[in-house]
Parts: structure tokens; sequence; C-alpha cells
């Protein structure tokens, strides 16, 4: 057993402690005034000096002057009722149910690993512990507020849980799951009697056709081998089944792992929706209801190194390829500008009496799995700098 991990396993229940009492007390996006002081609070006593960054983000560092190896956990819940009866269940509406808490947890013992050997340190950690991720505007957010600057990020990495056996680390070559865009569609049609169509202009109508259309762009315009999803997920119109509404709204998401597949996609949602319309007497407006993120790259190069330091501290054959994931990580935000990578850390599969997946309430993790992320976000970041100084 490495040394890393033998001395994580030791503060193996330091970790779960904080992580259940984050569980306890699940906050939703930017809103995260408990986690922070709890951070806050755990990053003082081990002799950090921690620095608000952003809406609701705290960084800390640790080392000297050199190169500067980041690394991520993210803070934020869900809106949803916890269903496990855990005796450490939520106490409120909310629920951990990403795993963030393991994330937030699994850090503070990694820094308290860190800060033990800060000595040992050839250049700087800085930890990032991001709010809002599943808004997927957090790591924006801490970015805008100048994370990745003062010292400079070189390099940076983030973990995740995921429904898999306790213990593995998967991964993906180049791109890790999706970039994510949310879109409105308003039709805006004329309303009237069910029975004179002929005075109205129809939005349902219109809706209709510019779903169909929709459809064309990634079956007819993207190249085969790229993944583009168009999913329009919610349609809305009408009060009555003898009256033409005024409008109808949709909405949806556009998920690619390519920027030019991206701007393509959205270029197109507006044209296809604006002239359907105009070819139907009505209207259309699009509205893009955030930001959006850039797909996940992973650098093949920081890969390439980090795997091998994976499999150094857990052992041998950790590390395994997983497919791509056509969900998102707003960690990609930060690996558009730092060579970055993401892991996806196994926390418990079906055939380990872990049988539900992150977002749903009844999913429970292995907590033997936290100090397992703290020696890979320690033992990573010191690894990185030793052959990077
Ligand atoms: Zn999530
Ligand atoms: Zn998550």
């Amino acid at each position: 057993m490495s040394d890393i991990l033998f001395r994580a396993r030791e503060l193996e229940s330091y970790g779960i402690a904080i992580r259940r009492q984050i569980h306890k007390n699940p906050e939703l996006g930017f809103e995260l005034p408990k986690t922070i002081e709890l951070v806050e609070k755990e990053l003082v006593s081990l002799g950090y000096e921690p620095v608000r960054c952003g809406k609701a983000g705290i960084t800390a560092a640790a080392g000297k002057p050199g190169r500067t190896f980041l690394l991520r956990a993210d803070m934020d819940a869900l809106p949803m009722k916890e269903e496990t009866g855990l005796e450490f269940a939520s106490e409120n509406d909310c629920m951990h149910a990403c795993g963030h808490d393991i994330h937030t947890s699994a850090l503070l013992v990694a820094a308290r690993i860190l800060k033990e050997r800060e000595e040992e340190l050839q250049g700087t950690v800085k930890l990032m512990f991001q709010p809002c991720e599943e808004g997927v505007a957090g790591a924006l957010d801490m970015v805008r507020a100048g994370v990745l600057g003062n010292p400079n990020a070189d390099a940076a990495m983030a973990l995740h849980v995921v429904h898999e056996k306790a213990g593995t680390v998967g991964y993906s070559w180049t791109t890790a799951c999706a970039s994510s865009d949310v879109f409105a569609i308003t039709v805006k049609g004329k309303g009237g009697h069910g029975a004179a169509p002929h005075n109205c202009v129809d939005p349902i109508n219109t809706a209709v056709h510019i779903h169909m259309a929709l459809q064309a762009v990634n079956s007819r315009e993207v190249h085969p081998d790229e993944m583009l999803v168009l999913s329009i997920c919610e349609i809305h119109g009408g009060t009555a089944s003898n009256i033409f509404p005024e409008t109808v709204v949709m909405k949806g998401t556009i998920r690619t792992m390519n920027p030019e597949v991206r701007s393509f996609a959205k270029d197109r949602l507006v044209q296809i929706a604006k002239q359907t319309a105009a070819a139907f007497r009505a209207e259309a407006a699009v509205e893009f209801l955030h930001e959006g993120i850039p797909p996940m790259r992973n650098d093949t190069i920081l890969l390439q190194e980090t795997t091998g330091y994976i499999n150094r501290i857990l052992g041998e054959d950790t590390c395994y390829e997983l497919p791509r994931m056509t969900g998102s990580e707003d960690f990609s935000v930060v690996s558009q500008l730092v060579p970055s990578v993401l892991y996806w850390v196994g926390t418990g599969s079906e055939e380990e009496g872990y049988p539900y997946g992150v977002h749903d309430p009844r999913v429970t993790f292995n907590e033997e799995s936290l100090h397992k992320m703290a020696a890979i976000y320690a033992g990573t970041a010191m690894e990185w700098l030793r052959e990077h100084s």
C-alpha cells in the first residue's frame, strides 16, 4: 500500500464524519452558507488561509512557489427529497444525490495530508471548492473571479463518483462528457376558436413542424461520426379543447462532444425554428437559458501521466477506460483553459449492493471510496509537481 493511501485510510473516519455532516445539511446552487462555513472552518483548522472566490467558491493553497496543480471538488446538492432512510439522511427537502458531499470531504482529507507533507511539495497545490455544479454555472463563476490565476494553474484534476465497482477509477480519452445548452422556443401564433382555424394562426401545429424539422439536424446535417443530442423535453400550450392558444413553449437541450458541432447546432436550431414558424405564418423566438458549458476535454498527456500515478497509489489496473458520457460536468470550463483530467471513481455497483445511480432519491454510496478519492487527490498533485518541478 502506498504511504499516501495508508495515511488516507487512517483519516477515513475523519472524512466520513465530515461527509455525513454535509450530507445531513444539503444546500443548492450558490446558496451554500452552512457548507461553506464548514469547509472554511476545517481549512483554517488545518492551517490554510482560505479565500472566497466568486459568489460562493473557496480556494486555498499549500506548498511553495513553482508549478501549480489545481484540485476541484463541488459542494452543491439537488432539489429532491431523500428516500434512503440512512441515519444521517438529509434533514431538509434537498439531497446530496450526486455525491458532491463525498467530493468535498475527500478534498478536505487530501488537504489535511497535503498540509502534513507541505515540506515535500515541489510547487503549489491549489484547492477549488466550487458551488453550483448542478446549475452548470459555478465553475464559470469561479474562473471569472480568477481561480485559475495568482498563481496560474498549470494543470487541473476533478473527481466524480460513479455507479461502478467501489474504488475503481474510470476515464475517457479526449472528451469525457458532453457540452450542455438549454433552450426555450416560444412559438407565437394567433389564438381563437377551435372551430375557426382559418381565423387563427395555430401555434401547436407550428410547434409540431418545428419539432419534426429539428430532427434533421442530427440525422442529416452532422457527420455520422459526431455525437449530437438535440432533445425537446417540454411542450406547453393550450388550456381547453376548443381554443387555439396564442403561444406554445418548447424547451430542450443540446449535447455534443465538439465545440464546432455545438455552435452549428445552436445556429441551426434558431434558423429552423424561425423559418419553419414563418412558413406557417407564425413567429418563433429562441432563447438559450444559460450560457451553457463546453465539452469536458481530457488532456492526453496529463491523462497518461495521472493514470500512472493513480495505478501506483491505489494499485495496478485501478484505472480503466470508460465510454464517454452524454451527461455534462461544468469542470469542462476549466478544461478549456488549463490541461485537465476528470476521473470517475466507483462508489458501489449493483452487484455490491448499491442498486441506484446518482440523482435517484434512494442512492447510497460506499464510503470506503472516500479515502481512496482523498489519496488520489493528494497523491496525484504531489506526483505531478515532483515530475514537473
Ligand atoms: Zn449531478
Ligand atoms: Zn455531480
